[in-house]
């Protein structure tokens, strides 16, 4: 895997520009000036760390989806259970799955907080670039795990994290324990289920022996999404 740092540097400002809401416009220079001081600013703050896990999936016929430790797993028994309607869907035909986190660290938040006194508009471009450097960083750590689950001869269907479609924040407390997030990583949760650092990516990606050809940003940026009964929501 690439230097975290190295990857969350190279963030592209497109998805910067897109989170602020400018959809494919140009910001004006002053915004643009203000963007690259913030993303530097960010990205000296980052501490990022990533942590993931092979896992087994049972998908059961009354729509129940199960993730259970592997045979090899010192602690056997379920890690998570939902009956998402949306994931169901993702993970038609998959026969594993992983389950991934990833952060930027308290620093980036340390950033933000300081802006937010000092600068509203500051806050919310560092914001922005905070969103799109953990997106970075995630699919970084996402092309690792395609690799290693190429390596054990599947395909990966997109990444799919707690509050995309119905699928429940309240996993969140299974990714938890199941990757030990506050040890390995420092992700902790709130009495809401937000996790601190904020700038953190939970995600579950469904594993398949079909030749499945997503695309790394996602169904939104797939060039085969239509008519894929996979689709993300
Ligand atoms: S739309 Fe594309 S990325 Fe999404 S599940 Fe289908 S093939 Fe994969």
């Amino acid at each position: 895997m690439r230097n975290a740092i190295e990857v969350i540097r190279e963030t592209d400002r497109k998805e910067v520009r897109r989170y602020l809401g400018y959809y494919g416009k140009k910001a004006d220079a002053a915004i643009e000036e203000q963007i690259g001081f913030c993303l530097e600013e960010m990205c000296t703050a980052a501490e990022p760390g990533a942590v993931f896990r092979r896992c087994g999936l049972i998908l059961h016929d009354d729509g129940r989806i199960r993730i259970t430790a592997l045979p090899e797993d010192r602690v056997q028994g379920t890690l998570m259970e939902t009956a998402s309607k949306s994931l169901a869907r993702n993970l038609q035909g998959c026969c594993g799955a992983y389950l991934m986190a990833v952060t930027l660290g308290q620093g980036p938040d340390l950033v933000v907080r300081r802006a937010a006194v000092l600068s509203p508009g500051k806050m919310v471009i560092c914001q922005a670039a905070g969103a799109a450097m953990a997106e970075a960083w995630c699919d970084e750590v996402n092309r690792e795990i395609r690799e290693e689950a190429s390596r054990l001869g599947f395909a990966c269907r997109p990444r799919f994290s707690p509050g995309y479609g119905d699928l429940p924040l309240t996993l969140q407390k299974d990714f938890e324990t199941a990757l030990e997030m506050k040890k390995e990583i420092g992700i902790s949760l709130t009495d809401s289920l937000l996790m601190v650092p904020t700038k953190s990516v939970t995600a579950i990606i469904g594993l398949t022996r079909e030749d499945t050809d997503c695309d790394i940003q996602g169904c939104n940026s797939c060039s085969s999404a239509e008519g894929c009964s996979y689709r993300r929501t």
